[in-house]
């Protein structure tokens, strides 16, 4: 049976985010031999357009304007509620970012459904759709069968694979007048707390530093190898509480939930906090002193050493074989 499945393409500073791409790949399950039509909301962003052809939409519906400049829930879920009432779905897909977690249930109320957040798979049971998300903190996974019409999901960055990108790809474009009224908060600047750089919940790779680090300084060695590796820097709250790096870099379960394909803890313990954040991550490396630290419980790979001495060999090895 096909369905109409709309997922929305997630813009941040001009630039696609992946889970958007990932979500088409959801949708496209979904959809059966249905439609995955992308929603692009902005302003100035028609560009992008292309790239979501190329990673499997089979339709865009595109919405642009001035008030859209920056995100606002108001001014997103006039949109994107114009965009439902324009294609009538039999599913929705979002990332489940920060956008998508503020957006998604604003969106599910307005529309009277459910909505199952943070899923990391999706596959069919029999003729049901069926989503596969954490609970307890990542120390289970629960299955969920979708009954709502429409269904509606947002998806967890770097679980579900993206197409193979096609660029002969291409399809239609439908453009859609929305009138944004009434928008109750207005976005003046934004102030970047973090460098530039990997964005942490869609990294492949992640060096995270803890109270082991002993200061900002710290940092530094876990800098160079993030550096040699493309990855971001991550913390756990032990870094960020004492001062040592911003709180934007928390991981755990009042921090960023992670699943890189390469998540490496230096001199992090391992507190079940932390551990709700990463340990869903591919591969685990733990660099600590203490060899009955919990973190090598969750850990693929553990190396006791001072991770003072451990992380600059790992970077001086990386950088040999990137030659
Ligand atoms: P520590 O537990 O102090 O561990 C430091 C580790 O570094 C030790 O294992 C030590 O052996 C090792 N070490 C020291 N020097 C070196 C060296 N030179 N080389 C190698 N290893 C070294 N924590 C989070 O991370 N994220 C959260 O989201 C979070 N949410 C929380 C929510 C609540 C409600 C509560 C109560 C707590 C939360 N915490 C969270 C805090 C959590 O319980 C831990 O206190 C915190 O994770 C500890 O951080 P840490 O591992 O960096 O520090």
């Amino acid at each position: 049976m096909g369905r109409k499945v709309l997922v929305l393409a997630e813009v941040r500073e001009g630039t696609l985010r992946h889970v958007s791409l990932e979500a088409i790949a959801a949708g496209k399950t979904i959809a059966e031999d249905g439609e995955t039509v992308a929603v692009l909301v902005g302003k100035d962003v028609s560009g992008l357009k292309e790239e979501l052809f190329h990673y499997g939409a089979d339709r865009i519906v595109l919405i642009e304007n001035e008030k859209l400049a920056s995100y606002s829930s108001d001014g997103y879920s006039q949109a994107f509620l114009a965009a439902v009432d324009a294609e009538s779905p039999n599913a929705i897909v979002f990332g489940h970012t920060a956008l998508g977690k503020d957006l998604a249930p604003k969106i599910a109320s307005k529309l009277n459904i459910g909505l199952i957040s943070d899923a990391t798979a999706v596959e069919y049971a029999g003729e049901h759709i069926v989503f596969t998300r954490p609970i307890y903190s990542g120390k289970a996974f629960e299955k969920k069968i979708a009954t709502d019409s429409p269904i509606f999901a947002t998806i967890r960055p770097n679980n579900i694979t993206a197409l193979q990108k096609d660029e002969s790809k291409t399809g239609d474009v439908k453009t859609l007048a929305v009138d944004i009224k009434d928008l109750r908060t207005i976005i003046k600047e934004v102030v970047r707390k973090t460098s530039e750089g990997v964005d942490l919940t869609e990294a492949k790779i992640i060096i995270a530093g803890g109270r082991g680090v002993k200061s900002a300084e710290g940092f530094k060695p876990l800098q160079e190898l993030a550096d040699v590796l493309g990855g971001a820097i991550g913390a756990s709250r032990g870094a960020c509480d004492a001062d040592y790096c911003d709180y934007s870099l928390q991981i755990g379960q009042t921090g960023k939930v992670v699943t890189p394909d390469l998540y490496i803890a230096c001199g992090i313990s391992g507190a079940i906090q932390h551990l709700a954040g990463m340990s869903n991550s591919k591969v685990i490396v733990a660099i600590n002193k203490d060899p009955e630290a919990n973190i090598f419980n969750v850990a693929d790979y553990g190396i006791v050493g001072d991770l003072f001495e451990v992380v600059p060999l790992l970077t001086e090895e990386f950088k040999k074989l990137k030659i």
